[in-house]
């Protein structure tokens, strides 16, 4: 069994999977999720910051909690973060409705493209037998 340091409190765990954290940590980490979650229901109004302090917990663990999509939040909540993609404030995830918009169109696009390439063989063949045909006809 491997054996790792906690990132958390650095003590020694039998390491299983995923982060390096140990299962009381992660124990914590679940409480003050719970925690964070609650004071956001009730405090619909609080900042990431007024959260975190609150909560006493670090902003970067609620952050990472919103992109995780574990936290999410009413439309008139001021809390947000950064879409990775253009900065624009949003509520949840990792990009605005925009971005996801715009990746969807490059994906479909992307893919149009790749239709287009796996036609051509058939559209190839399909002129030589129309030529072969017209050459029997003369
Ligand atoms: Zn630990
Ligand atoms: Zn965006």
């Amino acid at each position: 069994m491997e054996v790792k340091n906690c990132i958390k409190c650095m003590k020694l765990f039998n390491y299983v999977s995923g982060p390096s954290i140990c299962p009381a940590c992660r124990k914590n980490i679940e409480e003050q999720f719970k925690e964070v979650r609650l004071y956001i229901r009730k405090n619909s109004d609080a900042s990431i910051s007024e959260v975190a302090e609150a909560c006493n917990v670090d902003i970067k663990q609620i952050r990472q909690w919103i992109r995780e999509e574990r936290l999410s939040f009413s439309s008139d909540s001021s809390i947000g973060i950064e879409c990775e993609s253009c900065g624009k404030s949003i509520k949840t995830g990792r990009f605005c409705e925009a971005c996801k918009v715009q990746m969807a169109t490059n994906l479909s696009s992307a893919y149009k493209k790749e239709e287009v390439k796996e036609e051509n063989p058939y559209e190839n063949k399909d002129t030589s037998s129309k030529m072969r045909f017209l050459n029997k006809d003369k």
